[in-house]
């Protein structure tokens, strides 16, 4: 099973992805993760793409495409895949079926996480964690037991990220439909997009994703 899995920050996409690297075997292929590595291995394309992120532009489709590529004629591939963070427009997405056609491979599903957006900013403003051991916690769904002390280690400090406060998710939220969009209606022509409900707690979702790719 080959899969493009899709979800806004805090959808709980990286959590789902570790579950079916974990769970199945799959390999995740992260665009990010896979231009660091192939800077740091020095092959051909690696050096090209230092040179243009060294320039400070981006990197162009040609060179990702030529990096997923020589990733997908690793052998681990076999057990199927899970593309992160590409494509994100529509070229890009017909250069992946051409791309993935040469190679006698092929995407089974797309499978977006959808997140209700009000809901979304009321899970996110709320966590915070302990300073300490990393225990989560959230203002309305899991206080510590013991107010101000952590359940796990006692501790008295915790904390919060910056970036979750309300302007921040919904400036989160919109990136993600305006880099998203352009790839669903490529795919929905396919017929291969799914959707799953990823406000559910993360069992359902996994159960969901696994019937999904089970069925
Ligand atoms: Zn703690």
């Amino acid at each position: 099973m080959n899969i493009i899995l899709l979800g806004p920050p805090g959808a709980g996409k990286g959590t789902q992805a570790s579950l079916l690297v974990e769970g199945r075997a799959m390999v995740q292929l992260s665009t990010g993760d896979m231009l660091r590595a192939a800077v740091a291995a020095g092959t051909e394309i690696g050096l090209k793409a230092k040179a243009v992120m060294a320039a400070g532009e981006l990197v162009s489709d040609e060179i990702v495409d030529g990096i997923l590529s020589a990733r997908l004629d690793e052998d681990d591939v076999a057990r199927g895949f899970i593309l992160d963070g590409y494509p994100r427009t529509a070229v890009q997405a017909a250069s992946l079926d051409r791309l993935l056609e040469q190679k006698g491979l092929k995407l089974d599903h797309v499978i977006e996480l959808e997140v209700d957006e009000d809901a979304l900013v009321d899970r996110i403003t709320g966590r915070f964690t302990c300073a300490s051991c990393n225990t989560p916690y959230h203002d309305r769904y899991k206080r510590p037991q013991a107010e101000g002390v952590c359940d796990v280690c006692g501790s008295a400090d915790f904390k919060r990220r910056a970036d979750d406060n309300e302007q921040a998710v919904r400036t989160r939220m919109a990136e993600y439909r305006a880099k998203t969009a352009p790839i669903l209606p490529h795919y929905e022509a396919q017929g291969i997009v799914r959707r799953v409900d990823g406000m559910a707690a993360v069992g359902e979702v996994s159960a969901a994703i696994a019937g999904i790719l089970d069925g």
